[in-house]
């Protein structure tokens, strides 16, 4: 096996020796392994990859990558990719990890390539958690600029809501430190313009008094798709912000490692986190308990450091893209228009087809504004569907009732790759392409959802 340092062309070699990390060049072993994320629907091409081990590093590869005009990538777990990387640079931030609590002040601060599960159990030793989501495996960094819809985000907002400090690392090699006084036009775009401004080194962010949560998951048969629905969407109508609470219809296939009460049928998956007691929780719970003949009903009391049960996603890599729709209303139009798309009887093949109600504090502007808009939502739909080649059936029948808006997290795939802009307000949308003119006019860092530069028009 070679190494990095070993590279052949000189101008690599040369970065191989400026940098802490590692470069690594196609044809060595590591290069191919230093590639492989969890979502296989992309497979990058850079022409190489710098492994940083700090943010001196990420200013390297950048200043190297600016020097030549080469686009940059970047990626930490690969479970948000939009198109491939061809050619130039791939950052590989997964060596730059790190999570340190200041639980006086209840901040996080962790480095750019760190993972939920990391700041859980760092948190949780304090009695606090982050604003994770579904899996503790996501990176904090992709998530939190993407939105970051948690588990708790009706109590508490969006991720990015409740971002402190960026380090950011701009195209031009240069390290800012974004916060509500200084930069104040990066802090605003890089919380929800995703990849598109920068290297993230580091982020700080508020952690929440939630050491324990009544949380899981109510499994259904999904022939009683109508029935628990149609029970979930009004039940949405009533519960408090503290409950945050997500219903799939599910359609994994027969294989392993798919549990068994999932595999090879269809089921309806309500889940559900509840910050207050188990008691208050069961009584909450009670209307959907009785809405269909239950499978399965994991819903208990656990620490935060078991949130990461309440969603059944697989951990293992699988190709897939996924698209998102936010929708303006659940009514029994909706709902009806959804299960004729992908309920029991449908010609529906997606593994998953989910709905995230929203509203709460994810339906109100931020204290320090941000780029992530939706506020006007009420739920997001969202689909995660094979590589067959058929167009995505679902969400585009539910247009109707969507706001026309999509969820960047909930988009994976390089089919999705042109939809950035319909992720934001026009409005938006333009801020965040005149600041990405300013900060890097020469679009380096456009293997994301990207937004292109734009100058403001006078
Ligand atoms: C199983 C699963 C569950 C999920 N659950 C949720 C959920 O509950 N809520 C939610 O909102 N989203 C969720 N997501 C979506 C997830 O937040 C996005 O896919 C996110 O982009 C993943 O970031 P990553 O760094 O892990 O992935 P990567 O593929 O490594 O990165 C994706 C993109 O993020 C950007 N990025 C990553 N790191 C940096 C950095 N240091 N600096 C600058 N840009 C960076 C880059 O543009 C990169 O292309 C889930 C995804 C999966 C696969």
């Amino acid at each position: 096996m070679t190494t990095g340092k070993s590279i052949a062309n000189p101008a690599a070699a040369e970065l191989a020796g400026r940098l802490g990390g590692q470069v690594l060049r196609p044809g060595e072993d590591a290069f191919a392994l230093e590639l492989d994320g969890f979502n296989l629907i992309t497979e990058h091409d850079p022409d190489v990859i710098a492994v940083v081990d700090g943010a001196a590093d990420v200013r390297e590869a950048v200043a190297y990558a600016a020097a030549r005009r080469l686009p940059i990538s970047v990626q930490a777990t690969g479970q948000g990719p939009s198109t491939a990387a061809t050619g130039g640079l791939l950052i590989s931030t997964r060596r730059l990890r790190g999570v340190v609590i200041d639980p006086v002040a209840r901040i996080a601060r962790v480095e750019g390539g760190t993972q939920w599960s990391e700041v859980i159990s760092a948190a949780a030793a304090h009695g606090l958690a982050p604003l994770s989501g579904s899996s503790p495996l996501t990176g904090v960094i992709g998530y939190t600029l993407g939105g970051g819809l948690g588990l708790m985000a009706r109590k508490y907002g969006y991720a990015a809501d409740r971002v402190t400090a960026v380090d950011i690392v701009t195209a031009d090699g240069r390290s800012h430190r974004a916060t509500a006084d200084r930069d104040t036009d990066l802090f605003w775009a890089v919380r929800g313009g995703k990849g598109n401004f920068g290297v993230v080194t580091a982020l700080e962010f508020e952690l929440m008094p939630v050491p324990r949560l009544y949380g899981g998951g109510l499994f259904f048969a999904g022939e009683a798709a109508a029935e628990v629905l149609h029970a979930w969407r009004t039940w949405t109508a009533s519960v408090p912000e503290e409950l945050t609470s997500s219903l799939a219809l599910l359609r994994y296939p027969d294989d392993e490692p798919i549990p068994d009460l999932l595999r090879g049928r269809m089921t309806v998956h309500v889940r559900v986190a509840y910050i207050g007691s188990a008691q208050d929780g069961e009584s909450l719970l009670a209307p959907l308990r009785a809405s269909g003949p239950l499978i399965a009903d994991t819903l208990a009391e656990i620490p935060y450091t078991g949130s990461g049960e309440i969603y059944t996603y697989p951990t293992e890599p699988i190709p897939y893209h996924q698209r998102s729709m936010m929708l303006r209303e659940l009514d029994e139009a909706t709902a009806d228009r959804l299960l004729q798309l992908a309920g029991p009887g449908a010609d529906c093949i997606d593994p998953v087809v989910e709905l995230w109600q929203l509203g709460g504090a994810v339906g109100r502007p931020p204290e320090v504004p941000n780029a992530v808009d939706h506020r006007d939502a009420a739920f997001a739909l969202a689909t995660v569907s094979l590589p067959d080649g058929r167009p995505p059936l679902v969400v585009d029948g539910m247009a109707p009732w969507g706001t026309g808006r999509r969820f960047l997290n909930f988009l994976a795939g390089p089919d999705t790759a042109d939809l950035a802009e319909a992720g934001y307000e026009p409005a938006t949308y333009a801020r965040l392409a005149g600041i990405k003119a300013q900060v890097d006019p020469d679009n380096l860092f456009r293997f994301n959802h990207n937004i292109a530069p734009r100058r403001p028009t006078a």
